[in-house]
């Protein structure tokens, strides 16, 4: 007998968004044989030692389920490093979660926190996670434009006052900002921090950009004063926001092992405990034996994040001239691995037409600008560029992308 299906077998929230554009476009860049300067994940080799400390681990059989909320030597790890680099007592005990990348820390994190019909403010353009992270939590999105000039990419404070209300429960920012390179400034950090204070809100932080911010090498940070110093800051580190900020951090970018899964989150113990709940019924846990190999990472020393800010750098140099001369309009970001290209001097319809004549004519994929925006008529004319690629990788996209004025 057959049986006839009048339910609706997919749910409200999973029809109501779409796959990632962000890993279709790496299925898309494999497919055309383009150089994919799409996702934004390394092709080059992890660090050595950071891998043999992986695979010692594996061979110490550390190989069974992990304690739920991350083993004892990487939430250690995780202590001394948020000591050093931002000055912040964190107890491994009952403030820190380790989950399956800043992903799963994310939605753990929003879960564990939002309830159904409560605002959760997001600055546009956004990391595409967020959008569905709001669904999956019942949260509602409202949305606060960040706008380019030629010195960065700026919030108008009475807007982003304007989104505030007794609904709003947190707001969500990812510092420095995936996909335009902008990094908060104190100031800019300190009148959200009031927002959140005056209206009783939450701060999600993304942090997984933290080592990667330009214009300054490691070694004048420590010569500067404080004020002198462009360096980065989490809102943890704000007055009075330490009780009220949720990090969400990860190994992905820092040491460009984005395959690991490996993240964390901090958050006073009362949020902890939730997250901790949450995320032990989503996944169990992360990895047991890459966490051991991140409690190595962690304690590198800062000569490593040094030179990784200083190779990263030399690529943003090297690209965003690339962009200029080839026709994109865009500014240099001043931090993490993105830039986001205006592209309407090459008069296509939208984005995802363009991006398609450039992965299938061209040879290069990139990331299309509506993605990253609730309203897609606002990244039309927009694509993403990441460069966080071997040197010959970027040569080679930047030999591609000559031929574009020629090609349209
Ligand atoms: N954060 C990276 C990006 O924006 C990778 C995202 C992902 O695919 N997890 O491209």
């Amino acid at each position: 007998m057959q049986t006839k299906l009048t339910k609706n077998r997919i749910s409200k929230k999973a029809a109501s968004f779409t796959e990632s554009v962000i890993r279709e476009m790496t299925r898309e860049a494999v497919k055309y044989g383009a150089v994919n300067l799409g996702q934004g994940f390394p092709d080059f080799a992890a660090p050595e030692d950071i891998k043999q400390k992986a695979q010692e681990a594996i061979a110490a059989d550390h190989n069974q389920y992990a304690i739920t909320w991350g083993v004892k030597s990487f939430r250690d790890a995780i202590v001394e490093k948020t000591k050093w680099f931002l000055n912040l007592d964190v107890d491994a005990e009952t403030e820190i979660t380790v989950t399956c990348g800043s992903t799963e820390g994310m939605i753990a994190g929003m879960m564990a926190t939002v309830d159904a019909g409560e605002e959760v403010v997001v600055f546009e353009p956004f990391y595409e996670n967020y959008a569905p992270d709001a669904i999956l939590s019942d949260a509602v999105p409202v949305h606060v434009p960040l706008y380019q000039t030629s010195d960065g990419w700026h919030f108008e404070k009475e807007e982003l006052r304007a989104a505030f209300n007794e609904r709003t429960k947190a707001i969500i920012i990812c510092n420095p900002n995936n996909p335009t390179g902008k990094v908060f400034s104190r100031e800019e950090l300190e009148f959200i921090a009031d927002l959140c204070k005056e209206f009783d809100a939450i701060c999600f932080t993304d942090e997984i950009y933290e080592h990667i911010i330009y214009d300054l090498g490691f070694e004048d940070r420590k010569l500067k004063t404080e004020d002198q110093r462009p360096k980065h800051i989490c809102m943890a580190q704000i007055d009075g926001m330490r009780e009220r900020t949720v990090v969400v951090n990860s190994l992905s970018k820092t040491y460009s092992v984005t395959g690991w899964r490996v993240g964390y989150v901090i958050a006073l113990p009362d949020i902890t405990s939730a997250i901790r709940k949450v995320h032990d019924f989503l996944t169990v846990g992360a990895a047991n034996p890459l966490q051991h190999a991140g409690a190595y990472a962690l304690g590198l020393p800062e000569s490593y994040y040094a030179e990784l800010q200083s190779e990263y750098q030399s690529k943003r140099d090297f690209i965003v001239p690339v962009l200029q001369a080839a026709g994109f309009k865009c500014e240099m970001p001043q931090g993490a691995y993105y830039v986001m290209t205006d592209i309407s001097d090459f008069g296509f319809k939208d984005d995802i037409e363009f991006t398609k004549h450039l992965i299938r004519e061209i040879g290069v994929a990139v990331v299309p600008g509506s993605s990253f925006y609730h309203d897609k008529s606002l990244g039309s004319q927009k694509v993403r560029f990441c460069f966080c690629k071997k040197d010959e990788t970027l040569a080679a996209a930047a030999e591609r992308l000559q031929k574009i004025k020629s090609k349209i």
